[in-house]
Order: structure tokens, then C-alpha cells, then sequence
């Protein structure tokens, strides 16, 4: 049960003041659907009102409050010419107030002639003339506050002088989001202390009280750095106690024969890499406590037979292994590979996916049941509450980022005891964020690829050149083999349907017949088709957002083409680039960039043509986005944490680990009274699986 303490936090936006159903989308856009997502909300930047005494050209482009007497009104008659009160500061020079939709008799009330008013807004230069557009502020002075200290009393008493500007969506304004922002502030709780009192006093810290306003009101590094530890020692401790919970549960020991495995023929010899980390594997399996390892390998290392010796290990010792691929296509094409591996041995192998219906997944889900499929690989559907199994000893995830702690905890109600967990990703991630995504489990690296690879040549070339990059595509076409064209996702759609689609129609006016599109937004069986064209050489040139990232094996497609590259993270790009290179034909990824770019666009697309190293990229991208980045801006795609940015992560993760330790070692399981305050952490980021996991007391 979550503390009472917090209930306020968690109550929904709608019962904040003045929250109608008006405000439902711009909010549901935002993600803030609870208070405290309210107060998570940080602003962007924050603008700076300058209190002026007089005009002054070189103040356009900034907010300033100026006092004017205002000396001539020309009314508006319709939207072209809206209405334009004159005023005029202490020396007589003058500024014109612009207002739409406002006529005389409101300027009567408002800015009456002769009137003094002091008023706030952005000034602007219009040919020779000084403008304010809509003034946010205006008000009247008394006659005898002349003396400046009482100006600035009074200014300071009708508009704020620093005003956070906030992430905005469609439907809300700056002002209002501020107004729900002050009244979510007005509501949170002084909560207990959970960071250790030395290291607060290290830092300079505050409260989370008061730092969380502190965010509000003027930027605080301090806030700031404080609000991310918070979320980062959260991380830690839930992680750990993930760890614990696992360390202490039973599984089936696997201690295979080599029985299934001597028989497999593979058509190469494994290399030292895969056969390091075989080893490591099935060191873990014979233990009784369970796997929990992570596999990084770039992509193309030969990850997928690393798995299958350790199902095969699995199955020999009489039990059944699992295996997740992230999508359907990924799915078939692992079934497809290791089906024919098996073939020759005595082992019995199946496919579940969502699509699978009727009689056919009858049967796969009775042979999981009775236990005569040894092998199941599917989609998330091989988890559903409605498979069960009859013994399920190991669990492998593919390319699955996103596989947290609390599907690792469903997954302990499929087997006996907890299932070996093996999970694979080709995403380099750097050593400072594997802390926090997989700081519980033991990592495990392919580090070599298989011999006889040709490297890939990675050209960069700006948008405005498309007629070459067009000719190129053709000659490369006509000589038989295939390409990927991938177009960028747009915010809008998240699909990048609109993009591809768009890209392809212009491409078709070239290649016709030749083209294929695939987006997130068709059906699974659409997709496959057209992936099974490409497979077949139907289709040469495949038009594609970012479905195809992972995993998709293709030898005759050598040439890839990125879209707007710049607007790619790394990571992507570089997972993209390992889509080709997987034929004996020398490969090409052909980055297409804006032709504008920043300094640190440059530097990326550049560190891409220069390295092939997965992992030297993500842990230079992580350096090249360190020195640009700012607050509000997006973390890299591998970062699992909303509050910490990336630079906050690599300061302050392994602190957060220490103490996470700390804690859980001294305070035995969070009692005590900063393990109070602890438990209340992980509620407050809604690391309830974690929580779960605790002892009582
Ligand atoms: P990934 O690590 O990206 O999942 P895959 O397992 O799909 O890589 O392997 C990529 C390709 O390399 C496959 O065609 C696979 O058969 C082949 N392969 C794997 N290991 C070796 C090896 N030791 N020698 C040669 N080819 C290999
Ligand atoms: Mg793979």
C-alpha cells in the first residue's frame, strides 16, 4: 500500500482548481496525469522581466517593464489593423502597444489618455517603431509612487520578475500551466529524509520540499542534481533489492551432457568470444540460484547461436527454454534458423505469436502444457496468462530494452522456481548507464565478430545533393542487389508513416515495381509479406522507418540509406548500419544529412563514418550530447530515468549505488527511519515491483 503521506501527489491533475475537460488533451499530450507529474513538469528556461526607467533599442528581444503615459489611440477596425495605443516614457520617446480583437472602449478602461500605466511585454522593432504585441501586464500606478523603490514594490506585486516558460502541448498556455503548477506545489508534502544527511550537506542540497519548488521558481543546479539523485538512488535500491529477491529464490539447476549440442552441425566454427561466453552461461545454469545475465553484442557477433546452445542445454536436461524475440518478423526469421539447425536433432521446436489462432495455437499451447515442445519462440504472447508450461527452466529475451524488473517478476509465475534469465541486446550501452538499466544482473560481452566480415563504409552526404544520390541508388540496383531506405519518425504521427510513405511515392517515380514500404502502422501480416518480397528479391529497394532496426537478416541488401541522419541517435544509426554487411559484397551505409548542421550534429555524423564500434560510439555520443545538453532536453534513447540527464547519470549513479548498499545492509531490508523514508522514495517513483519484493518490518 502506498503511504498515506503521498496520496496527494497521486491524486489526478483533474482535482486541481479549474481543470476542466478542456484542459483533458493538452494534458493527456503532456503526460500529466497526476500531481506529481504536475511537479516533475520542470520548466524549459525561464524568462527574465527587466525593469526599465526609460526605452531602449537595445533592449528588443527582451520582456521589460516600463512605466508610459499613454498619448494617442488609433482604434482597430478589423484584424489587419488592430488597435494601437501610443505611450511614451520619461524622456518622450515612444513605444506602440498592439492589441488584436480590442477596441476603444476597452482602451478607454484600460489605457485611458494621459493615464500613467506600467506595463510588461516583449519588445519588439517595426521598421523605426518600438512595439509590445499584447503587453501580459499592464496596471496602474498612484500618483505619488514615483520613488522607484516603491515602483519596484509595486511591480513586484503584479507581475513575477522571472516566469518559468514550461514544455507546452496545443490547448494549455504558459500561464495556466504555471497557475496548476503553483497549486500542485501548494498541496505536496514535507516528507522524511532519504538521503544520507553528510551528503546532503556535501552537495549544498535541500529538501525535496524545497527543491522541488526551488525547480519552479529559478533554475538550481543543486535542485536539480538533488531531484536526480533521488530517481537514481530509487534505481538503485529497487535494483538491488530485485537482486536479493532473485538470489534467494530456487530454479531447476541445468547441467547438460552435450548430448543435443555435439549433434548440432553448424556450418562455421565459433569464435572465441562466443565460446568465452557459452562458458559463462552455462557456469550460471548449473547453479541453483538463477541466471540473471545481460548479452551485449554488436550487432552481426553471433548472439542467436549463442542461444540456442544454451536452450539446447536446457532441453537435455529435460526441461523447456524459452525465447522472446521483440517483433513478429524477428520472431519467424529465429524460428525459421533454428528450426533448420535442430532438424537433425531430437528436439521439438515451436512458434507462438499473437497471430498464431484456432487449432494451431491449441495444439502449441497443449505441447507447452504437457511438455513435448522442448523449445517455444514467440512474441510477448509466449507469457500470457494463458500459456502455461510444464517446466520451464530459461527465459531468453532478444533486443528488448525495455524487459524491467516487473516482467522479470511475471516471469517468475511461469516456471518452476525462477527461470534462468538470459537477456540479449546489441545496443551498446555505455558502462555508466548499464548500472542503472542492468545493475543487478552479471553482463557477459561478445567482443570479436566472426571472421571475414568486410567493414561497412559509412559516407555522409548533405540533402541538397539528391540527384547523385538517386543515380547512386540506381546503378546499385541494376547491378541486381537490394537497399534499405529508412525515413526519420516524425513526432506527430510516431509512425513516420507520412515520411515513408511520402518518400516512397517520389521513389516509385524512378523504380516502380521495384519498391516496398513497411511503417509501424501496418499489420503484422502486411509487414511480413512485404519483408518475405524483400527476402525473395521481389522487391529491391525496401522504403522503411525504424521497424526494421532490429535483427532483420537480408545478405544481398549492401546498401543503406539514412534520412535525415542527424535527427538519428547513434545508437540507432549505428544499429541501422549493421542491417547491411552481411553478404561477402562490400557494404554501404549512405548517411543523408540536413544541409545545416551543428557543430555537435557534425561531430556525431563524423564520429559515425570514423568508428564501427558500437561501443566507442555510444560512449562518445554520450560525451558529444554532455557538452550540449540542457535541461528538459531528451536523454539518450538507452536512458531508462525522466529526471537525470545523462551527465547527472555518469556523476552520480555509482554514489547512488554505494548508498543503496549501504542502506539495505545496515537498515537489514529498509527499517529504520531513513529505510522508512526509502520505502516512500520508491513509491513516490513507482518502483512498486521493487517495493513489492521487500520484507516487512
Ligand atoms: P546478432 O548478434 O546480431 O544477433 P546473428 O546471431 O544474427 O547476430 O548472426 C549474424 C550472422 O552471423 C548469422 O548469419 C550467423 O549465422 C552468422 N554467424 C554467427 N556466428 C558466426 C561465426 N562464428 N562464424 C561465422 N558466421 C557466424
Ligand atoms: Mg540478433
Amino acid at each position: 500500500m502506498r503511504p498515506d503521506i503521498l496520496n496527494p501527489l497521486f491524486s489526478e491533475v483533474q482535482s486541481l482548481r479549474g481543470v476542466g475537460p478542456r484542459l483533458n488533451k493538452p494534458l493527456e499530450r503532456l503526460k500529466l496525469h497526476r500531481v506529481k507529474d504536475m511537479l516533475y513538469h520542470f520548466p524549459n528556461s525561464f524568462m527574465h522581466r527587466n525593469y526599465r526607467e526609460t526605452l531602449d533599442i537595445g533592449d528588443v528581444g527582451q520582456h521589460i517593464i516600463i512605466k508610459i503615459t499613454v498619448i494617442n489611440m488609433r482604434n482597430g477596425h478589423n484584424y489587419r489593423s488592430p488597435l494601437r495605443i501610443i505611450g511614451e516614457d520619461k524622456n518622450g520617446d515612444t513605444v506602440s502597444l498592439i492589441f488584436f480583437g480590442k477596441n476603444a472602449g476597452w482602451a478607454k478602461k484600460q489605457l485611458p489618455m494621459e493615464s500613467h500605466r506600467i506595463i510588461s511585454g516583449k519588445l519588439e522593432q517595426y521598421g523605426d517603431e518600438l512595439q509590445i504585441i499584447h503587453p501580459d501586464t499592464i496596471f496602474e500606478i498612484k500618483a505619488d509612487s514615483n520613488q522607484s523603490q516603491s515602483i519596484a514594490d509595486t511591480i513586484a506585486s503584479h507581475v513575477p520578475l522571472i516566469e518559468p516558460i514550461y514544455p507546452l502541448s496545443e490547448g494549455i498556455t504558459n500561464g495556466r500551466l504555471g497557475v496548476l503548477v503553483s497549486e500542485a506545489l501548494a498541496v505536496r508534502p514535507h516528507i522524511e529524509e532519504w538521503i544520507e544527511p553528510s551528503l546532503l550537506k556535501k552537495n549544498n542540497w535541500k529538501s525535496w520540499y524545497e527543491s522541488i519548488e526551488n525547480m519552479h521558481s529559478e533554475y538550481n543546479e543543486h535542485a536539480h542534481n538533488r531531484l536526480a539523485y533521488d530517481e537514481l538512488l530509487a534505481n538503485q535500491i529497487t535494483m538491488q533489492l530485485v537482486r536479493a529477491e532473485m538470489d534467494n529464490r530456487k530454479c531447476l539447476p541445468i547441467s547438460g551432457d552435450d548430448r543435443l549440442t555435439k549433434l548440432l552441425q553448424l556450418p562455421f566454427e565459433m569464435t572465441g568470444a562466443q565460446k568465452r561466453v557459452i562458458a559463462e552461461i552455462e557456469g550460471d545454469l548449473e547453479q541453483s540460484r538463477p541466471m540473471l545475465r545481460l548479452l551485449q553484442g554488436d550487432v552481426g557477433s553471433g548472439k542467436t547461436i549463442v542461444a540456442l546452445m544454451a536452450l539446447l542445454r536446457c532441453v537435455e536436461s529435460g526441461y523447456q527454454g524459452a525465447f522472446l524475440a521483440p517483433t513478429e518478423i524477428l520472431a519467424r526469421q529465429h524460428f525459421a534458423n533454428i528450426q533448420q539447425l535442430v532438424a537433425p536433432l531430437p528436439v521439438n521446436v515451436a512458434i507462438l505469436t499473437s497471430r498464431d489462432k484456432g487449432k494451431l495455437r491449441e495444439a502449441t499451447l497443449m505441447g507447452l502444457a504437457d511438455g513435448s515442445i522442448d523449445i517455444i519462440i514467440g512474441t510477448h504472447a509466449i507469457f500470457q496468462e494463458a500459456v502455461t508450461y510444464k517446466n520451464l527452466a530459461m527465459a531468453i529475451i532478444d533486443e528488448q530494452h525495455k524487459f524491467g524488473v516487473s516482467q522479470r517478476l511475471m516471469l517468475t509465475k511461469k516456471g518452476r522456481g525462477v527461470p534462468h534469465l538470459l537477456v540479449m541486446t546489441a545496443t551498446p550501452i555505455p558502462r555508466t548507464l548499464a548500472l542503472a538499466c542492468y545493475g543487478e544482473m552479471d553482463v557477459s560481452q561478445i567482443d570479436e565478430l566472426p571472421p571475414g566480415r568486410t567493414a561497412i563504409e559509412t559516407v555522409v552526404m548533405p540533402d541538397n545533393r539528391m540527384d547523385d544520390i538517386i543515380n547512386g541508388l540506381e546503378r546499385h540496383l541494376s547491378a541486381g542487389k537490394q537497399a534499405f531506405w529508412v525515413c526519420p519518425l516524425i513526432e506527430e504521427s510516431s509512425s513516420g508513416k507520412a515520411a515513408a510513405e511520402a518518400r516512397a511515392e517520389m521513389l516509385q517515380k524512378y523504380f516502380g515495381k521495384k519498391i516496398g514500404i513497411i511503417h509501424g502502422r501496418m499489420k503484422s501480416q502486411d509487414k511480413d509479406k512485404v519483408m518475405e518480397s524483400f527476402i525473395n528479391k521481389e522487391i529491391l529497394l525496401l522504403v522503411a522507418t525504424t521497424v526494421i532496426e532490429v535483427g532483420v537478416d537480408v545478405p544481398n541488401a549492401s546498401l543503406m540509406i539514412v534520412e535525415s541522419a542527424d535527427s538519428f541517435g547513434l545508437a540507432q544509426l549505428h544499429q541501422l548500419r549493421g542491417r547491411v554487411g552481411r553478404g561477402s559484397e562490400k557494404s554501404v551505409c549512405l548517411l543523408i544529412r540536413s544541409t545545416i548542421l551543428s557543430e555537435t550534429a557534425r561531430a556525431r555524423l563524423s564520429l559515425m563514418r570514423k568508428s564501427n564500434d558500437g561501443f566507442e560510439i555510444a560512449e562518445e555520443d554520450l560525451n558529444l550530447r554532455g557538452a550540449g545538453e540542457m535541461i528538459g532536453t531528451r536523454q539518450s534513447g538507452s536512458s531508462p530515468f525522466q529526471v537525470a540527464s545523462d551527465t547527472q547519470v555518469r556523476a552520480w549513479l555509482s554514489t547512488a549505488a554505494d548508498d543503496a548498499k549501504l542502506l539495505l545492509q545496515r537498515d537489514g531490508g529498509l527499517s529504520g527511519t531513513r529505510g522508512e523514508a526509502a520505502r516512500i522514495l520508491l513509491y513516490l517513483f513507482e518502483r512498486d515491483a521493487g517495493v513489492a519484493t521487500l520484507r516487512s518490518g
